[in-house]
């Protein structure tokens, strides 16, 4: 059987051998005791890179996210702002509402994720109380753009003058970085807390990471003991996400080139419409005009590329640890022969 180039999401990759070897030598204990070293080292690494005070491990960046909303928001009728666009509104269950009671109100993205800063000022209010706004980075839905560190700033600038404190959503803030050539830290210096993904981009099999004041993720811990997110022997993941963090960092820029090699290829094929120029990280978005979309992830499935969409016409295609620039190579006559083939929708 032909291999698969799986392209549906950076989420799919495997642990490496170094990395299973990484989690089989993780020392462990009972975390939910404090007795797990490997997670104590990760939470304090993590919050170290990030220049956070302290870090709390959590199973999944929604959770993370979760969590962040139900600490911040503490007052019943408490609210949040998100961005129209942000993972938080659109691929989350909406659970800080449901779970939580709490309102999330929508600020506009623009077509980069961005948020005007007046707009984030109007829309606090005293009551009911807005205590928080949700920043994401890279942003997802906006074809994995990165928003610059005064972009961070501006936006974080003007909630913190309305009162509000600041949570970012950074599932790939080291791709953000990576794009940017700069820190992590630099991108989320003005934000209170931060929520990152071990699961994307860096490769690691499960988990990410919430970072914030140290009285903060004291709390946090408490509630998400409350949604069932605390953890045994849970130096077994951390150990993978220590690994990535180690050795999976440096290797972004190569997803980068290979989504922007990607990009390039498909803005010229036909039935295409995208901006290649738009492509800043690893997450590849173009609409199809006059063919069915469905039908072209089929065809394209049985040529061994497989790719998610947001919407019939719009595809989504993502690179990551496990896919090779000639991986790309391979792909891109394939979906230019598929693209050929469609009839017309
Ligand atoms: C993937 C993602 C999350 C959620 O992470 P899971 O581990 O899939 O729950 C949150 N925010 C953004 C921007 C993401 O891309």
């Amino acid at each position: 059987m032909p291999r698969v180039i799986d392209l549906r999401s950076d989420t799919v990759t495997r642990p490496t051998p170094g990395m299973r070897e990484a989690m089989a030598r993780a020392e462990v204990g009972d975390d939910l005791m404090g007795d797990d070293p490997t997670t104590r080292v990760l939470e304090e690494a993590s919050a170290a890179r990030i220049g956070k005070e302290a870090g709390l491990f959590v199973p999944s960046g929604t959770m993370g996210n979760l969590v962040a909303l139900l600490t911040h928001c503490v007052e019943r009728g408490d609210e949040a702002i998100a961005g129209s666009e942000s993972h938080i509104c659109n691929h989350e269950g909406m659970g800080s509402s449901a779970l939580g009671g709490i309102p999330v109100r929508v600020a506009q993205n623009d077509v980069r994720g961005y948020m005007e800063p007046a707009e984030l000022k109007a829309l606090a209010r005293p009551w009911p109380r807005t205590v928080l706004a949700c920043i994401e980075n890279t942003h997802n839905r906006c074809g994995g753009a990165a928003l610059t560190a005064t972009e961070m700033r501006d936006m974080t600038r003007a909630a913190h003058d309305a009162g509000l404190r600041v949570h970012v959503d950074g599932a790939r803030i080291f791709n953000a970085a990576a794009a940017l050539e700069t820190e992590p830290a630099t991108l989320v210096a003005d934000a209170d807390t931060v929520q990152f993904c071990f699961s994307k981009g860096l490769g690691a099999p499960i988990g990410s990471i919430l970072l914030g004041p140290r009285v903060f993720i004291d709390r946090a811990r408490l509630i998400r003991r409350m949604v069932g997110g605390s953890m045994r022997q849970s130096g077994v993941v951390a150990a993978a996400a220590l690994y990535a963090l180690d050795h999976h960092v440096e290797r972004l820029p190569d997803d980068h080139a290979s989504a922007r090699r990607l990009a390039a290829a498909v803005a010229e094929m036909p039935h295409v419409r995208m901006d290649p120029a738009g492509t800043d990280t690893n997450i590849v978005f173009f609409d199809l005009i006059g063919v069915d979309g469905p039908e072209f992830r089929k065809r394209l499935a049985a040529e061994g590329v497989l790719c998610s969409g947001t919407s019939p016409s719009r595809i989504r295609m993502v690179t990551h640890l496990d896919v090779s620039a000639a991986d790309i190579e391979d792909a891109i006559p394939l979906i230019a022969r598929v693209l050929d083939g469609l009839p017309p929708a």
